[in-house]
């Protein structure tokens, strides 16, 4: 057999086909390098069992009892073989079940003791403990790895290839972080972090090994970030001079917050250097995002660019649309809208005309203005909530013409330490101040069987000249326990909304049928719109001061958020009731932020407490590279950041184009992280 080196591919191990290499390229194992790092989903963990007296029906747990009887294996129909064997620990005894594996049971010796972990389940005979897996006394292994698998994949096979190679490499596992930086932050070797990521000697030594290897994944997406951010650092093909918007200030319908202010002027400023501008608007829900987006449309087109404005769903493009047009038009700037729902000979023309110039602003979808459109001078793109879309996408836009600056706006607070990683290769600005008059919105949970006042509550606001919203979470009605949002629409219709009118909005409707339905609500033809997730981002209907969810424990919080973010966005007071039968302690603890606090920032803080940080890097949403070990459940707390973002900043310093010896594995890897998920 050839050498094996961490960059052999899979297939030069024993027991790796063409086949099984296949499999493991699904989970983004290609080279025996990255087969060892894959890592863990979970542990099964034997360190800690429980007497048999203590378990509690089921739950996964471990005990350690002895084996006091094997019985005879029944073949329970052709091909189903049920082997039993009965253990105990002195504090009571439960049956062990292993469906058609003699070679297990065969494992399990009479009178010998083992620890066993498994799901217990109740049955009429006692408890039972189905398909455990166990270890005899004396392993020293007392936690071991639990991979990620996919369809034909075994767990016993990846656990022996990677014990095997960790047993191969031992030793010969090259550093991949600079000398000094391991020993500056106080982190383990890669060697041993691998060691024990896979086989933890102890629960210590698994989180040094998962601080190590976090620290350095987000090192590398920091590094990387950084380096896209000075990459995109040619010259501006679209050189902008100061111009006046006071025509534009004049014109709107209300003054600017200070906030608002501020972030165009740093919008402008950036324009007007010698770089394009990359940087990502934060502002709270309703913070007026849209109108800052409109004032430096306007600077661009002043100064002879187009504008892109490009939104996630069509029902969100169509609506800036509006909101646009309604700003910008009174000024003489030439809005368009580019929508699915045009004919394709619509869709020709307005192409044509946008080539040609015709139009100073073009709204549309990504997909609808990034594919076959060509601008005549492009300048300017803005795309509005960000988390929805990747790097990749802003790079090929970024790409696309003249090199245009890019304004990216999001919705989604987050502390400022974790916007600077997840966002390293822009430049940052908070619209920290809501408008003046804005009533804070009021937010009850209820149960169910509130639900009949809570339609009068609502009622009574559409009787006032108010529009509310009903959101539920499913359209299926194949998911049983849940009314399918058609036929509750159906049922609201005709029972307690009885005289009004109805609107139905969700996820299956056209574009066009989409805009048409929100098209009536904005202008007041639909009183109560019944409606799923998709009004969640950005909807703005001032006239809308009520908000039931329905089955609210099956949104997160920054979900709920969102969703809430459609009311209050008026001079009326509004309320949000969110309504569940769940007892669940977490989802309680949800709904009592919900009801406790309006501020996104807060509310993104406690969503970060609850659902951990790793889950928040670890999400696709934001469209970085996947990361294997996803960050700060390892890190531990936010101001880790901080010194990763020093480290970062100190490595490039010294060394721009990580081009130094010392660097080489790094830069290596980073190159990896970013072009295998096609981010560069
Ligand atoms: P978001 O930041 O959530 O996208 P929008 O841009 O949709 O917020 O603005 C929310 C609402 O507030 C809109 O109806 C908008 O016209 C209004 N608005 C924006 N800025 C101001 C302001 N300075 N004063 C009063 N109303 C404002
Ligand atoms: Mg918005």
């Amino acid at each position: 057999m050839a050498e094996v080196t961490l960059e052999s591919p899979v297939t030069v191990l024993k027991g790796i086909g063409p086949k099984k290499a296949k499999l493991l390229e699904r989970l983004d194992v290609h080279t025996v390098g990255d087969l060892l790092h894959l890592y863990p989903r979970s542990y099964i963990d034997y360190t800690s069992p429980i007497k048999i007296r203590d378990i509690v029906a089921q739950e996964v747990c471990a005990v350690r009892a002895k084996v006091l009887n094997k019985l005879t294996p029944r073949l329970i129909r052709s091909g189903l073989v049920l082997y039993k064997a009965i253990i105990a620990d002195g504090t009571g005894e439960i049956t062990v079940t292993i469906f058609n594996s003699s070679y297990q049971f065969d494992r399990l010796r009479v009178g010998k003791t083992y620890t066993f972990h498994g799901k217990v389940t109740g049955s009429l005979t006692g408890l039972e403990m189905a398909s455990p897996s166990f270890i005899p006394d004396g392993d020293p292994c007392k936690l071991i790895p639990v991979y990620p698998l996919t369809e034909g994949l075994y767990q016993s096979v990846l656990q022996e290839l990677i014990r095997g190679l960790l047993d191969t490499f031992c030793g010969r596992i090259p550093e991949t972080l600079p000398p000094g930086l391991l020993q500056a932050q106080g982190l383990c070797g890669l060697e041993y972090a691998l060691d024990n990521i896979h086989y933890p000697a102890d629960a210590q030594a698994l989180e040094a090994a998962r601080k190590r290897l976090a620290f350095e994944e987000l090192l590398m997406l920091q590094l990387g970030l950084l380096q896209l951010k000075k990459s995109n650092r040619s010259r501006t093909a679209c050189p902008m001079k100061d111009v006046p918007l006071d025509a534009f200030y004049a014109s709107l319908p209300f003054a600017l917050t200070d906030a608002q202010r501020r972030v165009i002027g740093e919008c402008t400023g950036s324009m007007q250097g010698d770089y394009p501008m990359n940087r990502l608007v934060q502002g709270e829900v309703g913070s007026g995002k849209t109108v800052v987006a409109a004032a430096i449309c306007c600077f661009a087109v002043r100064n002879g660019y187009q504008c892109a404005l490009m939104a996630p769903t069509e029902i969100l493009a169509a609506q800036h649309f509006k909101t646009l047009t309604q700003f910008l038009s009174p000024v003489g700037i030439r809005v368009c809208l580019l929508t699915g729902a045009l004919t394709p000979a619509k869709k020709r023309q307005l192409r044509e005309q946008i080539a040609s110039g015709a139009y100073d602003v073009v709204v549309g979808t990504h997909a609808l203005v990034q594919k076959d459109t060509q601008f005549q001078r492009l300048g300017l793109v803005i795309t509005d909530e960000q988390h929805r879309f990747g790097v990749a996408q802003r790079t090929t836009l970024a790409e696309k013409g003249e090199n245009p600056h890019l304004m990216v706006m999001s919705a989604t607070p987050i502390p400022r330490s974790l916007a600077l990683i997840l966002y390293g290769d822009l430049d940052i600005s908070v619209i920290d101040q809501l408008p003046q008059g804005r009533q804070p919105i009021e937010t009850y949970k209820i149960g169910p069987d509130k639900l009949q006042r809570a339609y009068g509550f609502i009622r009574r606001h559409l009787d006032e000249g108010r529009q509310g919203y009903i959101v539920c979470p499913v359209i299926d009605e194949s998911e049983s326990e849940l009314v399918s949002v058609g036929t509750y629409r159906e049922e609201l219709a005709k029972g307690p909304f009885e005289g009004y009118t109805t609107g139905l909005l969700h996820g299956r409707l056209s574009g066009a049928e989409k805009e048409a339905v929100m098209g009536d609500f904005a202008a007041g033809r639909i009183q109560l719109l019944v409606a799923t997730t998709v009004i969640e981002v950005g909807v703005d209907v001032p006239n809308a001061v009520i908000m039931l969810v329905r089955n609210a424990e099956r949104f997160g919080l920054s979900q709920l958020h969102q969703l809430r973010g459609r009311i209050g966005r008026g001079q009326y007071q509004s309320t949000c009731i969110l309504e569940t039968a769940s007892k669940s302690p977490e989802t309680l603890r949800r709904l009592r932020t919900m009801c406790r606090t309006t501020s996104g920032y807060d509310i993104a803080m406690e969503d970060l407490c609850q659902r951990g940080p790793g889950d928040f890097f670890g999400s696709r949403q934001h469209g970085l590279p996947p990361l294997r070990i996803a960050g700060m459940d390892a890190l531990g707390d936010l101001s880790e950041l901080g010194i990763l973002q020093s480290c970062a900043a100190r490595i490039l310093d010294d060394d721009p184009q990580l081009e130094s010896p010392y660097n080489a594995q790094l830069k290596k890897n980073v190159d990896r992280m970013f072009r295998s998920s096609g981010t560069i």
